[in-house]
């Protein structure tokens, strides 16, 4: 199957639920682009680099599955890696009315890019990376939500 695929997201950190929606959407595609935007916020809690390699490492033997830095429109680095699907998670009513919008912008700007949308699955629906930037932030453990070198990194990371 020669489909390529891009999943385009902060990934600050890589949680369990995106790597869920990473090993499903792997199935579906040739080769997985996993697009790491290069602003997720004033100050992510990991830089660029490090987000990208945690990717990689997480997703080793997992398939054809890249992470990429990208900056700018999701639609152009779509085309510039030949992709023709659009991966996105959903995990509620909220996320859809913002990501419907969205996707249609984006198949207006490009039609030739589908964007697919794969369901949170139920257990992972409320992990989302700022959440668990606060609980390590406070303390808390997050070894429920994210791969155990994500959370030693982060203890790290916060000084802990
Ligand atoms: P977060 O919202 O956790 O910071 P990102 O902004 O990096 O994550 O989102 C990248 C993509 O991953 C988006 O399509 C988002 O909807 C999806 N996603 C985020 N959290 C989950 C989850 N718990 N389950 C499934 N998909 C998710």
């Amino acid at each position: 199957m020669s489909r390529v695929g891009i999943y385009p997201g902060s990934f600050d950190p890589l949680h369990f639920g995106h790597l869920s929606i990473i090993r499903r959407a792997a199935r579906m595609v040739g080769r997985l682009v996993v697009g790491v935007a290069v602003n997720p916020s004033k100050s992510p809690l990991f830089d660029l680099d490090q987000r990208v390699a945690t990717i990689a490492r997480e997703t080793a033997g997992m398939g054809a599955i890249e992470a990429v830095p990208f900056t700018g429109l999701a639609i152009a680095f779509a085309r510039a890696h030949g992709a023709t699907l659009l991966i996105r998670g959903l995990r509620s009513g909220t996320d859809l009315d913002y990501e419907d919008q969205m996707a249609g912008m984006n198949a207006a700007m490009a039609p030739e890019v589908e964007t697919v949308f794969l369901l949170a699955e139920p257990a992972l629906r409320p992990i989302a990376s700022s959440l668990v930037r606060d609980v390590a932030r406070l303390g808390g453990d997050v070894t429920n939500f994210v791969p155990s070198a994500v959370a030693r990194e982060m203890a790290a990371r916060l000084g802990r």
